[in-house]
């Protein structure tokens, strides 16, 4: 048998795209935020995670292109050797104060991040509690922790007695780390944080909080989760995951918590010491984004505006959507071909979405995954709204009376 085989036998995709419906590897060919070209013509991008649109921001590009003058296009080496710059340390602080946290590392990106710091922190039958729904980064490093002998355990999406129920098995003095996402990426939800801190606090554990889509729209200036609920990083939440991909309007991830644990994380992350660090570009461009983040609050304010004004119009129009209160409002389907033909339906009426099928969703809850961005204007939003209402109608999935 050839190794290959499963390549060669491999056509699902193919047949979607045979019919004209496959919805992935879809090409960007100009990117003004709200708007993008695809195949020449205009479409309201209504799946990007560029929450607070600042890729496009004069300053943040700005910034950006005086780093690469200053220090060029690479840094050609990691963290570890020579790929630390000014630009790096400066960053690290500046993340760890937005955050409320003593210290912070910059990683390659927000998948290294947890695919790098699960293994580091949680060893040899050690235990490592996880939500069924977590990132696939968040999996990826659980499963090298698993190698690596930790014991792991998954609990129901933020299911607080499930996750007690877990914590039961587990000896009150064996160490425990909880790795949550702050915000789940393919529903929107926000993860019930008190309760989890709480159990965390009476059965003894850490807790991680990934929040990737939490920055830059939740909490007192998009600070996050915990400043969402009032809780105190640091002293509630043990380490806070962040990536540079999504508010912050360029490439990256990170790590924040005490500066023992950064310590630790520094010397043994592989993902950290064997990577390159984030291109001065990158940095640059992070450091300009959260500095419009502090400055100019309003861009938060005008997202979560944004998201209520969509899940109400979802709402009215009878559409079938996850409830919740993040820029993530997705649009319920129910099954895979019809995701797709959903998908292309409106892409064909000039809007772009995100198709979710299963194994990332349950079968059933296939989804278009709609998610904005502060500089979504109102004649943007109703135009999504409109599409969504007509090709709705046309599904059957809004009744026409
Ligand atoms: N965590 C979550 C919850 C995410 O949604 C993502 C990105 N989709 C990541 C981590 C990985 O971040 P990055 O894009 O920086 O690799």
């Amino acid at each position: 048998m050839n190794i290959f085989n499963k390549c060669y036998n491999y056509t699902r995709a193919a047949q979607v795209k045979a019919i004209g419906i496959y919805p992935y590897f879809q090409v960007i060919e100009e990117n003004h935020g709200p708007v993008v070209k695809m195949n020449g013509k205009e479409v309201i991008m209504a799946g990007s995670n560029n929450y607070l649109g600042l890729s496009k921001h004069p300053e943040v590009i700005e910034a950006s292109k005086k780093a690469m003058m200053r220090f060029g296009t690479s840094c050609s080496g990691s963290r570890f050797l020579n790929g630390t710059l000014t630009l790096h340390t400066a960053l690290e602080e500046e993340l760890a104060d937005f955050v409320g946290m003593e210290r912070c590392l910059v990683f390659s990106n927000g998948f290294l991040t947890n695919q790098g710091v699960l293994p580091t922190i949680v060893h040899r039958n050690e235990y490592l509690i996880t939500d069924k729904d977590n990132h696939a980064s968040i999996v990826a490093g659980t499963l090298i922790a698993k190698a690596m002998g930790a014991k792991i355990h998954r609990y129901q999406s933020n299911d607080m007695e499930s996750l007690e129920n877990v914590l039961k098995q587990i000896p009150m003095d064996a160490p425990k780390l909880i790795i949550t996402d702050g915000v789940f990426s393919m529903t929107g939800y926000v993860v019930n944080l008190p309760r989890l801190v709480e159990l965390a606090n009476q059965y003894k554990a850490g807790v991680m909080v990934d929040e990737a889509h939490a920055i830059g729209v939740l909490g007192k200036g998009g600070i996050g989760t915990s400043s969402h609920y009032q809780l105190k990083n640091g002293a509630d939440v043990d380490l806070v995951m962040g990536t540079f991909s999504k508010s912050f309007a360029s490439l990256g991830g990170f790590i924040a918590g005490s500066k023992e644990v950064m310590n630790y994380i520094q010397h043994h992350s592989q993902a950290l010491i064997f990577s390159a660090s984030i291109a001065p570009a990158n940095a640059a461009a992070v450091h300009a984004a959260l500095k419009l983040m502090k400055k100019e609050p309003e861009r938060t304010q005008r997202l979560s505006e944004i998201a209520d004004y969509m899940r109400n119009g979802f709402k009215k129009m009878g559409m079938k959507i996850l409830d919740g209160i993040t820029p993530i409002i997705p649009v319920v389907i129910g099954d895979d071909m019809k995701t797709f033909q959903f998908w292309k339906a409106l892409l064909d009426n000039g809007i772009y979405a995100n198709a979710v099928i299963s194994p990332a969703v349950p079968p059933g809850m296939q989804l278009i995954r709609t998610s904005y961005i502060a500089t979504h204007e109102n004649k943007h939003l109703d135009r999504i709204l409109e599409v969504i209402e007509k090709v709705g109608k046309e599904f059957g999935l809004i009744s026409n009376h």
